[in-house]
């Protein structure tokens, strides 16, 4: 397979650049890969990259967006942290990747059982480890804990019904802080010239769900 050109690109839809990753990960959970010379698409990209999407995802070592959308070299822009949430750096390297580069598509790929969020809700206990930066992460995700747990519910990581609420939760807020906090991705999500969507990928089964 070929690594994406100008061409490729521009004529590609958002509706199209979601069906690549739709059937990138039938392909990795079924082990049909498509063969792709890599050190080819060095040479492909060598003056330029026409990626069709950008994915915002967790720094989990489970969830490389290349490999489980089976995508090579100059498709994707591929944005991580933990916990995948957005900041304004983030939100600027979204706004490159479609607005200047031309990606049609924004992902936010939450996954279950992470280890971010796990933090949120136990960070009662991880902020007696005495990590200020990390304690500061995992106080991004109070207002999203605070939405999803009910009264006398524990909060606790063990508690898996509420973390996987709050994976969907977090999910969701982080699109509505994209359409909120950049005008540049709403207004071409308006004109139609991206869609911005929801995703979350299962590390028991390597399925992605479309949210
Ligand atoms: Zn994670």
């Amino acid at each position: 397979m070929k690594a994406h050109t100008l061409e490729t690109q521009s004529t590609t839809t958002p509706e199209k650049a979601l069906q690549f990753l739709q059937e990138g990960n039938q392909r990795f959970v079924h082990n049909l890969k498509v063969n792709r010379n890599l050190l080819e698409q060095v040479n492909d990209t060598r003056s330029g990259q026409w990626p069709f999407a950008v994915i915002l995802s967790c720094i989990d070592s489970r969830t490389s967006a290349e490999l489980i959308f089976d995508q090579g070299l100059g498709d994707i822009f591929s944005v991580r942290i933990a916990g995948n949430f957005v900041n304004q750096d983030i939100l600027g390297s979204m706004e490159f990747g479609c607005n200047v580069a031309g990606a049609k598509l924004v992902v936010v790929l939450g996954h279950s059982k992470c280890g971010a969020l796990k933090g949120g809700l136990d960070a009662a206990k991880i902020e007696n480890l005495g990590m200020e930066n990390l304690n500061h992460l995992i106080g991004r995700f109070d207002n999203c804990i605070n939405h999803v747990i009910k009264e006398d519910e524990e909060r606790s990581s063990s508690n898996e019904d509420l973390l996987e609420r709050l994976n969907i939760c977090n999910i969701q807020n982080a699109i509505s802080e994209i359409r909120k906090q950049s005008s540049t991705l709403s207004k071409m999500e308006e004109e139609g010239k991206i869609k911005i969507v929801g995703a979350n990928y299962c590390v028991e089964s390597g399925v992605v769900t479309w949210l």
